[in-house]
């Protein structure tokens, strides 16, 4: 399906509500805004809503206060859009509002998406959903303005890791020069999105940097976070975000992973990888999903558990697929 499919269920409809997916990141977050900020220009009656709570660090966006959690019994709007989600699951309590919907869309990039609405827009080869969202408001006859500007630059520049991974594109690049035309303030956003840690992030940064293992003579790394470490350094959840990296920047690593302890016996996995591994295939043997280059799941199982039978995975990944 087209873009122009999700503009003219847009024309059609009066009341949207736009969903994005649980722990949201800044795409989630931006594209929700950016689409929400547009929507209102043109007259309709818009609501955001996200299971869980916007990171500390996105609350500055402007429209990010009106994301809320799903009201019981929900509504039942003409259009409900997801947006950043691969399949319903990742809407957690917020399905049943796309469920309610007179129509449904699904805007996202990820490869592993299950095309799960009326409309389905994805594309693959899309840095973020927020470059899709950017284009999706060109089409609504947006001119753009600054706050809209800065949710979307927030989106790309998260889900790019700073213009750095390898789904960074021209037409990227091309997007976010005009994102700056629009008002975009750069440097403000860098600072507030990439140079703003929180003591408790950099003492968990530590906890975590002293569970490093690497095994498959260098090219895997592991690093993990408990309830415990959590406690020890007064950091919560949103402070997890961004840890992975350091073991993806090891010098040789190929595929890094984390392991977040939800509760004593659930366990969210990460995966990041170079150029060499699919990592989306990886976490779909667990049943997860994410990308070619960064990719997720959640296992029922102690941390420490899933730790080993997630390398029991990766070894015989390793002995199939990596030479
Ligand atoms: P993260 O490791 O930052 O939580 O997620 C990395 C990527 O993998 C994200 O783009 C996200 O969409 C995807 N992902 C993470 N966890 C899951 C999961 O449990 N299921 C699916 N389908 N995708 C996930
Ligand atoms: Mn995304």
């Amino acid at each position: 399906m087209r873009m122009i499919d999700i503009v003219e269920a847009i024309h059609e409809s009066n009341s949207i509500a736009l969903i994005t997916h649980i722990n949201p990141d800044g795409d989630a977050v931006g594209s929700l805004i950016a689409l929400m900020l547009a929507l209102d220009k043109m007259g309709k009656s818009v609501y955001g809503y996200c299971q869980d709570d916007v990171p500390k660090s996105l609350c500055f966006l402007d429209g990010a206060d009106r994301i809320s959690k799903p009201t019981d019994p929900v509504e039942r709007y003409d259009l409900a859009v997801a947006l950043d989600c691969s399949d319903r699951e990742r809407m957690g309590d917020c399905a049943s509002i796309m469920d309610m919907a007179i129509r449904s869309a699904n805007i996202d990039h990820h490869r592993s998406n299950t095309y799960y609405a009326d409309i389905n827009i994805v594309h693959e080869d899309a840095s973020a959903t927020g470059e899709m969202i950017y284009e999706l408001v060109q089409q609504l006859e947006d001119t753009g303005d600054k706050n809209i500007a800065e949710a979307l630059y927030t989106a790309i520049v998260t889900d790019t890791g700073g213009f750095s991974f390898s789904n960074t594109t021209a037409r990227t690049h091309r997007v976010i020069a005009n994102l700056i035309e629009w008002g975009a303030e750069v440097t403000e956003l860098s600072t507030r999105l990439f140079r703003n840690h929180s003591p408790e992030w950099i003492r968990l940064l530590g906890e975590a940097i002293n569970t490093l293992k690497i095994y498959h003579e260098g090219r895997v790394s592991t690093l993990y976070v408990t309830r415990e470490m959590l406690q020890k350094v007064g950091a919560s959840e949103e402070h997890i975000n961004g840890i992975i990296q350091y073991g993806k920047d090891i010098s040789g690593v190929e595929l890094a992973v984390f392991f977040r302890e939800v509760d004593p016996s659930t366990t969210k996995v990460s995966f990041r990888s170079g150029s060499l591994i699919d990592v989306s295939a990886l976490a779909q043997k667990f049943g997860g999903g994410g990308h070619k280059r960064a990719s997720g799941c959640t296992i029922n199982l102690p941390l420490f558990k899933a730790h080993k039978y997630t390398m029991e995975v990766i070894d015989n990944y390793f002995r199939e697929t990596v030479k």
